[in-house]
């Protein structure tokens, strides 16, 4: 079985329309401003997109203060995963060099389903008793390995949206043999971290650093999942490398304005941003009052416990029109929930104060 079939996701719903809390899309959907500029540009995509992606390169560059050569744009951030995995496969074997990832486990699996689709080892490493990414063992195994370590960082992480310390990861990245690691660090979530701590990868690029890259993604606070827009921050040497492995103006002309237009968006940014931390209270007030363990999330989802088989709890999520997260082993006893609107979340509380009288959570 999939672990999509275990989740239900083929089961049919037996509501008009199902709440989808499983993807950690953002329900408020588009910005309005991103709705107009899609509109707007309607008459214009009979061109090549070229203008509308400089534009949106220009931005990108202004909003993280690095130059646009810099920036890689891709069709979602998951094309540029592939495409650094393909990279690194290539150079790898160009120069006979031995090649592995490494990555934490549960987390996003694309990097690794993809380098293990081309032939590259794949060494997960179970997350560490606060749900965090176990940086020292992670480090231990590139540091034992005779070739190139592709390093899979998810801060927050998906799916427990746990914060690693990016003083931790700092110590690493700073320390390690740039010839023999390279970091993929995958700030998906980082929009709506709080915590004054977080330092973002992007600080390991001003420091010129070739072996690392941030992935960095508009299908999360700036609801454009199914608009497809990600792109990556790195130095101009490693944009350049990976230019071969991206196809040329992989986005639409739609989508380049749509995320020009997201991006300054501050207002829609900012209750964005506003949802999904009162989202985050309610959802964890009730979860405290009748005694559901979670994480701490920093992300727009949340990761807690539940006491029946993964299998029924996503069915009968299901047949209260919730589509929730599927299981993410080796934590089965887990489920995810993405943080709606604060009416979604009203109606998902509802059904899990049922399924606590059944003892399902
Ligand atoms: N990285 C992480 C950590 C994610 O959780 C996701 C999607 O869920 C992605 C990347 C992929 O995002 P995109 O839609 O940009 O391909």
């Amino acid at each position: 079985k999939t672990l999509e079939t275990i989740a239900g996701l083929d089961l049919p719903t037996n509501v008009d329309n199902p709440l989808y809390l499983h993807f950690n899309e953002n329900s408020l959907g588009l910005s309005p401003k991103a709705k107009k500029a899609i509109v707007d540009v309607l008459s214009n995509v009979n061109r090549y997109p070229e203008s509308h992606i400089n534009e949106l390169l220009a931005t990108i560059a202004d909003t993280f203060k690095v130059e646009k050569q810099q920036i890689t744009i891709g069709s979602g951030s998951s094309d540029i995963i592939r495409g650094l995995i393909n990279m690194q496969g290539y150079l790898a074997a160009q120069a006979g060099k031995k090649i592995q990832l490494i990555s934490p486990e549960p987390s996003f699996s694309l990097a690794a389903e993809h380098a293990s689709a081309m032939g590259i080892k794949v060494v997960n490493v179970p997350l560490d008793k606060n749900f965090c990414m176990d940086i020292a063992t992670m480090k231990n195994i590139a540091d034992a390995f005779d070739g190139l370590s592709i390093c899979y960082l998810c801060n927050p992480n998906n799916p427990t949206g746990t914060l690693t310390s990016t003083q931790t990861i700092a110590d690493w990245i700073t320390q390690a043999d740039a010839t023999k690691n390279f970091f993929m660090v995958d700030e998906a979530y980082a929009e709506y971290i709080t915590d004054p701590a977080f330092v973002s990868g992007t600080s390991f690029i001003r420091e010129n650093r070739n072996n690392v890259i941030v992935l960095r993604t508009f299908s999360k606070l700036f609801a454009m999942a199914g608009m497809r827009l990600g792109f990556s921050i790195s130095t101009e040497a490693t944009a350049k490398a990976l230019s071969p492995f991206m196809a040329i103006e992989n986005i639409s002309s739609t989508t380049a304005v749509a995320g020009t237009a997201s991006l300054l968006d501050k207002a829609y940014i900012n209750e964005s941003k506003a949802m999904n931390t009162h989202s985050l209270k309610i959802t964890t007030e009730l979860f405290d009052q009748i005694d559901i363990k979670y994480l701490e999330s920093h992300g727009n989802f949340l990761f807690h416990q539940i006491k029946c088989e993964p299998e029924l709890y996503t069915a009968e999520m299901k047949k209260e029109g919730i589509i929730v997260g599927r299981p993410f082993p080796p934590l089965t006893y887990w489920s995810r929930v993405t943080l709606g609107t604060t009416e979604e979340m009203n109606k998902f509380l509802s059904v899990i104060k049922k399924f606590k009288k059944k003892g399902w959570v």
